[in-house]
């Protein structure tokens, strides 16, 4: 374990490196074109999971994404909103939902849904309780003897929730999708080769 202290040190001495453009992000004619304006290419609604931070996946830079990043990429209203402010304020029109193998979200619901416990904090229940309606339905069939594949499918249920909940549940979004070419897609990030594999809403011949 990492010291806080320490942990901090290493936050500013990383930034040091950033500000003084050692390391291979963009440069400080880059940082100052975006003091103004910034057009984000994509919204990604992603998992707060350390090992998946968008803009690394994707190899992308300064003022490229636009992230929100909550444990489960679980779309509340504050999570809506965002995307919203993003698509209608920048013109961003593409909207990524990235899950990724072996979610601790996923993993946590899995574990209450078995063996359902009231220890648990009143506000990581309100993330358990918007994951369990995608996959409760799957411990209901043979799944559940499959812990693997189960947790799998768990995982694309969830990414599939999350992006039929910011296709449905915003007006403003509808009319973007409808009027104005917004797609929303859902996405998988494997832990284990690094590959992100866009399985949900993506067009044909895309
Ligand atoms: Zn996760």
């Amino acid at each position: 374990m990492v010291p806080a202290r320490e942990a901090l040190a290493r936050l500013k001495e990383g930034n040091r490196r950033f500000v003084e453009h050692l390391r291979r992000a963009d440069g400080p004619a880059r940082r100052l074109e975006l003091t103004q304006t910034q057009a984000p290419l994509a919204i990604v609604l992603g998992c707060s999971d350390a090992r998946v931070p968008a803009e690394i996946v994707f190899d992308q830079g300064l003022g490229d994404l636009f992230v929100v990043r909550v444990a489960g990429n679980i779309v509340a209203p504050s999570q809506v909103g965002s995307v919203e402010f993003a698509a209608a304020r920048f013109g961003t029109r593409l909207v990524v939902v990235l899950g990724h193998s072996q979610c601790g979200a996923i993993l946590a619901t899995l574990d209450e849904l078995r063996r359902p416990s009231d220890t648990q904090s009143r506000n990581l229940q309100s993330i358990v309780d918007r994951v369990r309606p995608s996959v409760e339905g799957l411990l209901e069939t043979d799944l559940r003897h499959d812990p693997d594949v189960l947790v799998k499918q768990a995982v694309r249920a969830n990414i599939r929730t999350s992006a039929n909940h910011l296709r449905h549940g915003s007006p403003i979004l509808e009319q973007l999708i409808r009027d104005d070419g917004l797609l929303v897609v859902g996405a998988e990030y494997a832990l284990e080769t690094g590959a992100v594999e866009f399985f949900d809403g993506v067009p044909v011949g895309v």
